[in-house]
């Protein structure tokens, strides 16, 4: 884990960061700890809401400058950077205005004077990608920090500006003590011990399915409650009766959107129909064709890099294995021909379940593509995966779509829209994609106690014996 900023545009790399030693970070966990007991935790919503809107609103004033470091440093183009922006600081906006609201006890009406409160638990340690720098860190700071957390965050050793840049969101900020968030450029080895240190109260991964492991597993060993985000293959079905351009659209969309590189991009299209497969896959590589290769900072590039030297080399590897076992490129398969970490736009066929490829998350501008016969295979061949992030169904006939929503197995569907996000949709997957929920309400009830609160009359006599618990 070197942090280090490479131009995934050109292969340049510009900057190296030093690791945070141990010492660092026991004062720095001594800090965020110090901030949750002694302050953060204790103030009224509203303070806490003031500090993260104007965190979110300093995001807003700074928005070019954040989305030129997401670009230098993972590649995406600049106009989705600018997104990106924008979408965490909505998610910091979303918390600040509804935690009050979250945060409200709920009465036990069963149990006159019973009471559920919902109170934070310390220090939370997020483990965090680089696909999407800033959006990830938003996801896990707005609720974490609106219940009365406290965060330390180890960002993707390839964003290392991008994680820097965020931490000075904090600076300045009034009412805003050291502590309540801290950036740390950490081993494997370290983020174990900070798990292991009992003032970290839980972890939360977005990332590989191997990075989930080895959190998972030392959060479990100590007894602490983590959060999964992990990898996806998300299916994209389209039926007989889809109305075929909009399905393309949104097919595109749906695979290309940063460069291929979303957990729940739509890897997989799987079209019901011979005759429609082939009409979708002339569409499918009509527009992927049309995308143009480029500086990433050039509003007229369409496509641009992927993250890394080691992330292109990956992608190549597993088309040349998958086409070893029988699959066929329909379009692209190769780098590009310029310096930079750039793929082609690749659309593979001929994939059958023997084939590695049928099984596997490909993080890049690569769609796995897949014709079946009927609704039934389709299904199938959606839940032929060890993930279970999202998935999308186009149809015309919306009470078919629910009903096959209602067999595919993940965590979120969308009919006729490809797999998205937004402050208020509760996000995350089952099976290999990891569990627990990030944004919307279920986002903030993550890392929290849900504290039973009963009173009974002063001079109540014992329980009987049928009460003991
Ligand atoms: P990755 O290697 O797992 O990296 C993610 C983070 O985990 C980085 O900060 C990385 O640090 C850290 N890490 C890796 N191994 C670790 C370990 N043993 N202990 C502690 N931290 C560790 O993931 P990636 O391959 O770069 O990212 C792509 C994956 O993330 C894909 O599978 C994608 O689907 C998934 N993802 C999921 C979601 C979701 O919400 N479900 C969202 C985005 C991405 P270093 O950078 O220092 O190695």
């Amino acid at each position: 884990m070197t942090y280090q900023t490479v131009n995934p545009a050109t292969g340049e790399v510009l900057d190296v960061y030093p690791n945070t030693s141990d010492e660092e970070l026991r004062a720095l966990l001594t800090r965020a700890h110090d901030c949750y007991e002694g302050d953060w935790r204790h103030r009224e919503v509203e303070d806490r809401a003031r500090v993260v809107k104007a965190v979110a609103a300093k995001l807003r004033a700074n928005a070019e400058e954040y989305a030129q470091y997401v670009t230098l440093e993972m590649g995406k183009l600049i106009a989705q950077a600018r997104g990106e922006v924008q979408l965490a600081a909505d998610i910091l906006d979303y918390y600040a205005q509804r935690a009050a609201e979250f945060l409200q006890p709920v009465s036990l009406n069963e149990r006159p004077g019973c009471v559920v409160e919902t109170r934070p638990i310390g220090v939370i340690l997020g483990v965090e990608p680089w696909n999407f720098p800033y959006y990830q860190l938003a996801r896990v700071v707005g609720p974490q920090l609106m219940v009365g957390n406290v965060v330390m965050i180890k960002h993707a050793s390839n964003v290392p500006q991008c994680a820097r840049a965020f931490a000075r969101l904090f600076d300045g900020i009034d009412g805003a003590p050291e502590g309540i968030y801290t950036n740390i450029n950490a081993s494997a080895a370290q983020v174990a011990a900070l798990i292991d240190d009992p003032r970290v109260r839980g972890a939360t991964v977005t990332g590989s399915e191997k990075a989930g492991a080895a959190v998972a597993e030392r959060a479990g060993r100590a007894l602490k409650k983590s959060v999964m985000e992990l990898g996806g293959s998300d299916p994209l079905i389209v039926l007989e009766d889809a109305p075929l351009e909009a399905a393309l659209d949104n097919a595109v969309w749906g695979r290309m959107n940063n460069t291929g590189q979303s957990c729940v991009a739509s890897k997989r299209m799987i079209v019901v129909g011979r005759k429609r497969g082939a009409t979708f896959l002339d569409g499918l590589i009509t527009r992927m064709r049309a995308l143009r290769v480029g500086d990433p900072n050039d509003p007229a590039t369409t496509l641009g890099p992927v993250s890394s030297d080691s992330a292109l080399k990956g992608l190549l590897n597993q088309i040349e294995v998958g086409c070893a076992a029988g699959a066929r490129v329909a379009l692209g398969g190769k780098r590009v021909d310029r310096p930079g970490f750039f793929l082609e736009a690749t659309i593979l066929t001929n994939i059958d379940s023997s084939n590695p490829l049928y099984t596997q998350e490909l993080f890049g501008p690569v769609v796995s593509f897949y014709v079946v016969d009927d609704e039934d295979a389709a299904i199938e061949l959606a839940n032929a995966t060890p993930f279970g992030l999202g998935g999308s169904i186009f149809t015309a006939d919306i009470e078919r779509g629910r009903r096959i929503a209602d067999r595919v197995e993940s965590g979120m569907v969308f009919i006729n829209h490809p797999t998205w996000t937004a402050p208020e949709l509760p996000f995350g997957g089952v099976k290999n994609s990891g569990y627990g929920r990030e944004l919307s309400e279920l986002g903030f009830a993550e890392f929290v106690n849900r504290k039973l609160i009963s009173v009974s009359p002063a001079g109540s006599p014992p329980p009987s014996v049928s009460q003991a618990g």
